[in-house]
């Protein structure tokens, strides 16, 4: 899952939210003060979106050609998204759960999608 963390260039909050597509990020808002002056931290939360970001571009559908089984670290990765797509709890989901469990302020946020 996309979770990123944010500053407020207004009055400096700063806050885990969930993004799932580019216009989710123009439309968040300081929880605070307002403010839609939102900057992304650089933090841990980056690394994880990695392999989201990796996962978003691998098609579950149809064969993979060559390349895709050359690169180590697409193993397991097209499993990971197929079981993903269809309900599967795997391991992202315990990650998502301990980045929540970090940020226990976000709770209502991360959970009312
Ligand atoms: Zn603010």
């Amino acid at each position: 899952m996309p979770l990123h963390e944010y500053a407020c260039k207004e009055c400096g909050r700063k806050d885990t939210r969930l993004v799932l597509k580019p216009g989710d990020e123009e439309a968040l808002r300081c929880k605070k003060c307002g403010s839609d002056q939102l900057k992304r931290l650089i933090s841990r939360v980056a690394i994880h979106r990695t392999e989201s970001d990796r996962m978003a571009d691998i098609s579950t559908s149809g064969t993979p050609d060559e390349s895709y089984y050359s690169d180590n670290r697409n193993i397991g990765l097209r499993a990971k998204k197929r079981m993903k797509e269809l309900g599967v709890d795997l391991g992202d989901a315990f990650e998502e759960k301990l980045e929540k469990a970090r940020t226990t302020t976000n709770l209502d946020d991360l959970t009312s999608d």
